[in-house]
């Protein structure tokens, strides 16, 4: 077997890695011409790239979708269009909050993103474990995930922050009783549900619209941690669920999730008890039940893990013809953030990093240079402005749209609290958990809320109770509150209840 040689970043061979060149034998001055030192050194120190400020903590893993059912009808989208058709994957799990050594098992929603490598385009359906989020509008988003992290002055998570804007902020209180139930610690990635959480537009090819959620059912279940075992696992092993993503793959025990849609009409929108775009309420199953659509499976692990994994950049606004957005506000603000936050991290070229790149549609685009830009535009020479009459790529209007209508008043159209706000919270607590869940739920919840302020747990525990007054009841109980005000305090107007409680 031929020797394989040890060579510089530029391919020239490498003479020695053990020993600087230097001037003397045992102490000895450094020569700056030392190129292969100064390359390691210079290299070394440009290793890391600017971490995500959300969801920094992350595994995945490539694999394949397949349809198992043809909702053709509803979208032109070409990968689901007929049954059996199968599209590469990557998926990307992650936390939140964590930096990027945070341990698996934090209580935390678990970021689920998929990007689907498919013959017109990139498609990217960037969810969570959790089918709601905390805000419906995305001018809330940084400071919301300012206070799931550090203090800025102590430098630590502080419970403060979170109970203040969660009480300041009642939208959030959905999510807030899902995380705090033991879905918010997984046994790992692979025993975990994921959600689009979104409302998304699926169009035909007569342009006929209609409104859609995903849900991604794992098929061996739902399984979960206690707090104790979360606690116990993240101190053992901090990297728990990623050794269990990739010891699966490599045994050949591939993770799978059954995926359903719910479909929605429009006239039905209108109508719907709830608002069907706002990312904080689900549509409830009786209403709009699971329909099958395909199969998700992960069967290759990376091979290089910053390449295919920390580089891969998940964007909501990645779509393909036959898909679209909706008008659900936190959506909107993704549709521009996701996408600029590659920018920040990986350059305006992150599209031609392999696994970002379309592996399966031609890239046939105007946009040129840049940082790090590699791609050959293949025609030589061709034209970097459009129109032209050079023979370059013209838009294909065929692929477009529908055409959507839209009253509208401009606005920064704020929008209170309303009872609507706590209905489902306290389905999902009545008649969703049992009393086990209900029992760890409340004691999930008091081994932190303890750390706030009182009149922050009073205000919060206002909202439990206009959930349902045996949730905010059993939480006030334990901390020694009293239950006559909190009652008194639920039944406040937001405003009135944020002054009532100011200390
Ligand atoms: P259903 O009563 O038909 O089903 C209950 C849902 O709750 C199932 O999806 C179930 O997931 C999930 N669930 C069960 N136990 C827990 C738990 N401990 N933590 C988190 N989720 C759990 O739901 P409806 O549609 O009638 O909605 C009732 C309430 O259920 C909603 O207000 C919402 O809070 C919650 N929910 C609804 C979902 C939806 O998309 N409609 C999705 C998830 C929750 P599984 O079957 O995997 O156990």
């Amino acid at each position: 077997m031929s020797k394989k040689v040890y060579t510089t970043n530029k391919g020239a061979p490498v003479t020695n890695d053990q020993a600087s060149i230097t001037t003397g034998k045992k102490e000895g001055y450094t020569m700056m011409e030392d190129s292969h030192l100064m390359e390691k050194l210079a290299h070394f120190g440009r290793e890391r790239i600017p971490e995500r400020v959300v969801h920094a903590k992350g595994a995945g893993a490539h694999g394949y979708f397949e349809v198992t059912n043809d909702l053709s009808k509803y979208t032109r989208a070409d990968f689901l269009s007929e049954v059996g058709k199968k599209t590469e994957v990557l998926v990307r799990f992650s936390t939140v909050g964590g930096e990027r050594g945070s341990a698996d098992s934090a209580r935390d929603p678990r970021g689920f993103a998929t990007k689907f490598y498919t013959e017109e385009g990139n498609y990217d359906i960037v969810g969570n474990n959790i089918p709601i989020f905390f805000i419906r509008d995305a001018i809330k988003f940084p400071d919301f995930i300012h206070t799931q992290k550090r203090h800025p002055t102590t430098n630590l998570p502080d419970a403060n922050m979170f109970w203040d804007f969660m009480s300041l902020t009642p939208e959030t209180l959905h999510q807030a009783t899902f995380l705090f139930t033991d879905r918010g610690t997984p046994q790992d990635y692979r025993h975990m549900d994921g959600f689009s959480s979104h409302t998304y537009l699926w169009y035909n090819e007569k342009e006929e619209f209609i409104w859609v959620k995903y849900h991604f059912k794992s098929t061996v279940g739902n399984e979960t941690l206690t707090a104790d075992e979360a606690t116990k696992i993240g101190g053992e092993n901090p990297n728990h669920a990623t050794e269990d993503l990739y010891l699966a793959i490599e045994e050949g025990n591939y993770p799978q999730w059954d995926v359903y849609v719910q479909l929605m009409t429009n006239d039905e929108a209108k109508e719907y008890k709830f608002d069907p775009f706002d990312v904080t309420k689900v549509w409830y199953h009786g209403d709009y039940p699971l329909i099958p659509l395909g199969k998700l499976v992960l069967n290759r692990n990376p091979v290089n893990y910053f390449n295919e994994i920390e580089q891969a950049a998940f964007a909501p606004s990645n779509f393909v013809p036959g898909i679209g957005p909706s008008p659900d506000k936190l959506l909107q603000g993704r549709l521009f953030s996701y996408e600029d936050t590659q920018r920040h991290r990986l350059g305006p070229n992150h599209h031609q990093i392999p696994v970002n790149r379309p592996k399966n549609a031609k890239i046939n685009t105007y946009q040129m240079d840049g940082p790090m830009n590699v791609d050959d535009t293949g025609e030589n020479p061709y034209p970097n402005y459009y129109p032209n009459t050079f023979g370059g790529a013209e838009p294909d209007e065929s692929f477009k749209l529908p055409e959507m209508e839209v009253q509208a008043v401009i606005d920064r159209h704020t929008r209170p609290t309303e009872d609507v706000d706590f209905v489902q919270t306290g389905e999902f607590y009545r008649r969703v958990l049992d009393d086990v869940n209900k029992d760890h739920l409340i004691s999930n919840i008091l081994g932190h809320i303890c750390d706030a302020n009182e009149n922050i747990q009073y205000r919060q525990c206002a909202l439990f109770y206009k959930a349902d007054p045996d949730y905010g009841t059993r939480i006030g109980e334990g901390l020694n509150l009293d239950i006559s005000k909190i009652k008194e305090l639920s039944e406040m107007s937001q405003e009135e209840r944020v002054k009532a409680t100011l200390k």
